[in-house]
């Protein structure tokens, strides 16, 4: 590796933490309006002294503009507009001697192999299917696991991304963990509530999924705190789906503050109750 490429990866991965914190920033006050948010902001600001400051004002104007401003290059295309790119562009790219703008969204452009992470495989809906509405666009009731038998984050992630596996919406369980439990030491993704939301993002190929998991005895989901979470939506996020699930985490948000709701999901002993249920419980939220 030469010089140019060191300077310029350390720059890339600067910025893909900077752009996660950011958007742990923006999940903690969607998700949870009273928390605190001064920890997020001190990291957030220390990121930042790392870039140099040409890169960062380039950076910070087109996160202001699609919250996603630096997406990874996949097998030639931007994930972030999906675009193919040029042949001679993709080689720059891969060069990383500098940071190249995608033609069609603008966004920065990374490389990353596509073996390196999971991928969503859930087939696209047939013509003869009727479309889906609310949360049957992300989940069914195959994902829905109302024991959760795991007793910390890590296992609790293990257990529902086997189930999205199992169910065929992804082809590598192993790497959404990772990618997952990678999220969660940026900052904790547990809510005062009881509910947590582990997700990755970047997982190209389907739509947004989620899995849903109970546990019937509260779990320390973030090792520091004690424990009290007891509803866990592990969740897959395509680059191109980053702003859409802001707004599927809000609405869940809205369902899930509400005590009865939480009492009601936590008394389900079957994935067809528990589904029925939580589809009930957010059609007027998540339509
Ligand atoms: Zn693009």
């Amino acid at each position: 590796m030469n010089e140019k490429k060191t300077d310029m990866t350390a720059t890339i991965n600067q910025l893909i933490q900077l752009q996660e914190l950011l958007i742990a920033k923006e999940q903690r006050a969607t998700a949870s309006p009273q928390s605190n948010l001064a920890l997020l902001d001190k990291n957030i600001e220390a990121m930042k002294k790392c870039v140099a400051p040409k890169v960062l004002a380039e950076f910070e104007r087109l996160q202001k503009k699609s919250q996603i401003a630096i997406v990874p290059m996949e097998q030639g295309r931007c994930t972030g507009c999906n675009m193919t790119l040029p042949v001679s562009l993709v080689h720059q790219v891969h060069a990383a001697e500098a940071i190249y703008h995608c033609p069609s969204c603008a966004r920065l452009l990374f490389f990353r192999d596509a073996a390196s992470s999971a991928k969503n495989i859930r087939p696209p809906r047939k013509r003869t299917e009727a479309p889906k509405t609310g949360i049957a666009k992300f989940s069914s009731d195959a994902l829905m696991v109302p024991d959760l038998q795991g007793t910390d984050a890590e296992s609790v992630i293990r257990e529902l991304a086997g189930v999205l596996k199992e169910a065929k919406y992804i082809d590598d369980a192993d790497k959404l963990v990772k990618a997952a439990l990678e999220r969660e030491a940026i900052d904790s993704t547990a809510l005062e509530n009881g509910c947590a939301f582990p997700h990755a993002r970047g997982i190209e190929g389907g739509a947004l999924s989620f899995a849903m998991g109970i546990a019937k005895k509260p779990i320390a989901f973030d090792s520091r705190q004690k424990a009290s979470t007891q509803i866990v939506i592990l969740m897959v996020i395509p680059t191109a789906a980053s702003a859409f699930y802001l707004r599927l985490i809000a609405g869940f948000n809205r369902v899930l503050m509400v005590e009865k709701n939480r009492t009601a999901l936590l008394g389900v002993d079957t994935p067809e109750k528990m589904w029925k249920l939580l589809v009930k419980m957010t059609a007027k939220d998540i339509p």
